[in-house]
């Protein structure tokens, strides 16, 4: 039964929403009712075993896990992105490669955002099984670990001696301040199980009497009252409910908090009198100067069979510009019904200066977004990944127990792929940031507690509000800001 009103509405609960709803229900005083689009599911044995196993990432085509958006990467590229839909959103279907941003990244963020201020929170929220104390967790909520060495998949063990071979530093903790070189990727896994915020946040307070979280429901509109934010309208069939609210949290992603704020009268003006909605607070930002990670996959051939299932990345190499991601099986394998067959080498640039934008489906506003990458637009962004590939080709010749002699075709002309090739190997990380982006300046959405400039009693809380991209995956960072703006806000 849907309440009419709560004192807080979370709208979407994935990784943020699901840490963002825990959290402010800890107060049994306030009442908190989470709206997810997407479908839930019980915890225990009844889990369904895709989200579970935490060597499978189940958003192939036909996935009930998903929703998928028409993407245009760069000029030549298009694709279909996705993101997770139903509890645990995006978090309850990754990669479980659980990262914290450098301390660099912060650099762009309000100073309560430096390192040294996030650092607790990061502690806060994991237990990790590797290291114990310093800038480690211990109780948190999120389990951390890595494959023990004894134990990598042979690609990840080939891929690890290759590195050291060319000369790059060992690196035991990837969360720790420090050098950048090859090491073992934290992940947000036990057991071989993948556990997300949704599984860990918010699957043990579902009983509280002070949550109701309703899936299944989609917000349409957030309805405003002279600049203050008063509840929100959901579908209900072909009509619309209305449900008030003291306070109304967004929390629906990279990319449909942004739909969700233009929808309701709040971004570019033109953009929204161009498609007849109402401006009822210019914010020129919402949308604008994304970030993500343009990813290229360098195919090859495996000299003999290799063994599944296995965690997809175990192994990374970073340098002060890219990520090297040994991907242990093919795509084809982790991803059912991806139908990629070859295994590949991904190389990932991590401090893109491209950016992109999201703006609304001009055929239909109310229809999943549109979304411009303009991947490798800048020109140092392409000739980083352009020697990247080359640094790619090269570690995989060093990897010969795995890489069958020859089988890396990397199309060159002049001794470096052709721009075409680049183009055609290119591909995303999904780690979209910054389409309400948090700041003080006049293209930014938020201010440095996450509550939208101009409008009283509305935050957005998850990956949208990241200045930019961290340089590396953000779902860590995520569920750090999620935590914090929640425990900060009781
Ligand atoms: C396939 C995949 C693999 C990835 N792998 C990694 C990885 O290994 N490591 C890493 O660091 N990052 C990874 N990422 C990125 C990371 O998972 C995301 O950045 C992070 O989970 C985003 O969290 P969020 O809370 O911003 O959004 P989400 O987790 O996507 O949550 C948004 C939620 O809002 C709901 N919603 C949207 N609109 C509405 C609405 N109108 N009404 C109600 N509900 C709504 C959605 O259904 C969804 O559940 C991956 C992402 C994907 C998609």
């Amino acid at each position: 039964m849907l309440p009419q009103h709560a004192d807080v509405v979370v709208v979407g609960g994935g990784s943020s929403g699901s840490v963002v709803a825990a959290r402010l229900s800890d107060d049994p005083g306030r009442s908190v009712l989470l709206l997810e689009a997407g479908q839930g599911y019980e915890p225990g044995p009844t889990l369904p075993s895709e989200l579970r196993d935490a060597a499978l990432i189940p958003v192939g085509p036909g996935s009930e896990w998903t929703a998928a958006y028409s993407a245009h990467l760069t000029e030549g590229r298009d694709a279909t992105v996705v993101r997770g839909r139903g509890l645990g959103g995006s978090g309850a279907v990754n990669g479980a490669y659980f990262i914290r941003a450098r301390p660099g990244d912060f650099e762009q963020w309000p100073r309560s955002w430096s390192y040294n201020e996030v650092l607790p929170y990061f502690r806060a929220i994991e237990t990790d099984a590797d290291f114990i104390g310093g800038i480690h967790g211990s109780d948190g909520l999120i389990p951390v670990m890595r494959t023990p060495p004894h134990r990598l998949h042979p690609v990840s063990a080939a891929f690890h001696s290759a590195a050291l071979a060319s000369g790059h530093h060992p690196v035991d903790d990837l969360n720790a301040p420090g050098p950048v070189g090859v090491g073992r990727v934290p992940m947000n896994v036990r057991d071989g199980a993948r556990h997300g915020p949704g599984l860990a946040y918010l699957m043990p307070v579902m009983g509280r009497p002070n949550l109701s979280v309703q899936t299944g429901t989609k917000v349409v509109r957030i309805v405003l009252s002279k600049r203050r934010a008063t509840g929100v309208e959901v579908a209900d069939g072909a009509s619309v409910r209305r449900i008030e609210a003291g306070r109304v949290v967004v929390c629906a992603g990279a990319v449909c908090s942004p739909q969700l704020l233009m929808l309701s009268g709040i971004g570019p003006s033109s953009h929204l009198r161009s498609l007849g909605i109402d401006v009822v607070h210019p914010l020129a930002g919402v949308g604008d100067g994304f970030s993500d990670h343009p990813e290229i996959a360098v195919p090859y051939r495996y000299r003999d069979v290799v063994p599944t299932p296995a965690p997809l990345l175990e192994t990374v190499l970073h340098t002060d510009a890219l990520e090297f991601r040994a991907y242990t099986v093919p795509f084809g394998t982790a991803i059912p019904g991806s139908g990629v067959v070859d295994p590949v080498l991904g190389v990932v640039l991590t401090r893109p200066r491209s950016r992109g934008s999201v703006i609304l489906n001009p055929q239909d506003p109310s229809m999943p977004p549109v979304l411009d990458y303009r991947y490798l637009a800048h020109p140092d962004d392409r000739a980083a990944v352009r020697g990247g590939v080359r640094t790619a080709a090269d570690l995989l010749s060093g990897m010969t127990e795995v890489v069958a002699p020859g089988s890396v075709a990397v199309e060159s002309g002049r001794g470096e792929p052709s721009d075409a090739w680049l183009v055609s190997h290119l591909g995303t990380s999904l780690h979209l940031s910054g389409t309400c982006r948090m700041g003080d300046d006049e293209h930014s959405v938020v201010d440095e507690r996450c509550r939208v400039h101009g409008i009283e009693g509305l935050s957005v809380v998850d990956t949208s509000v990241f200045p930019e991209v961290p340089s590396r995956g953000p779902h860590a960072t995520a569920v750090m800001l999620a935590h914090r703006i929640a425990v900060e806000s009781s």
